[in-house]
């Protein structure tokens, strides 16, 4: 089984790696492009954008990344923070980096601020009989997809809004699953874009 790396830069990285570890799958820490090459796919977890965006550049992870993923080696998944950066574009930030791995323009903190967190049941496509009972999504200072392209697949939705999408090797969801103890997101990610 190949590992997978979860982005370690700044954030909520150790919950995925615990989540990943819960589940039996290899999992380790990713700061370097050394590190980026030991694996076969790359969690982006949450944190703060304008942190990442010079953290990133300054490892050299932005380009060392991008590079992976468009030679098709390394499937991506972004949670809140790392969905943002898998957008094309951020509304009201062009000045920070963002891959464009998904066609869609995010807005960030849109729900409004921390104490505007909330928790929601949410029904998802997923699949492989993963759909079953709802999922409860966990939204902190979530963004929101505000433009959506016509080839970006939907798996869930709150409010009518997008909160779990791919397109490509990229899934990109807008809430914390590592939050729970709900790993079908997880598997969903190793199963289907990194063993794929
Ligand atoms: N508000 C953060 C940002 O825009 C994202 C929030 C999160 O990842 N929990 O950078």
């Amino acid at each position: 089984m190949k590992k997978i790396g979860v982005l370690a830069l700044q954030g909520d990285f150790e919950l995925h790696i615990k989540m990943l570890e819960t589940m039996g799958a290899p999992a380790c820490e990713v700061r370097t492009p050394a590190d980026l090459r030991t694996v076969g796919g790359l969690i982006i977890p949450g944190g703060e954008t304008t942190t990442m965006d010079r953290l990133l550049r300054f490892s050299g992870l932005d380009k060392a990344v991008s590079r992976r993923f468009r030679n098709g080696t390394l499937p991506v998944y972004g949670t809140c923070m790392g969905m943002i950066l898998t957008a094309r574009e951020i509304e009201e930030y062009p000045e920070l980096f963002c891959f464009g791995f998904i066609d869609m323009k995010v807005a960030r903190n849109a729900y409004g601020r921390q104490v505007d967190s909330f928790e929601a049941d949410v029904k998802m496509k997923l699949g492989n009989g993963a759909n079953g009972k709802p999922f409860n999504a966990v939204f902190i200072r979530a963004p929101q997809v505000v433009e959506l392209g016509a080839g970006v697949e939907v798996y869930a939705r709150h409010n009518s809004l997008p909160i779990l999408m791919s397109q490509g090797n990229c899934l990109a969801g807008s809430f914390h699953p590592e939050l729970t103890d709900d790993s079908r997101v997880h598997k969903f990610f190793i199963d289907n874009f990194v063993e794929a």
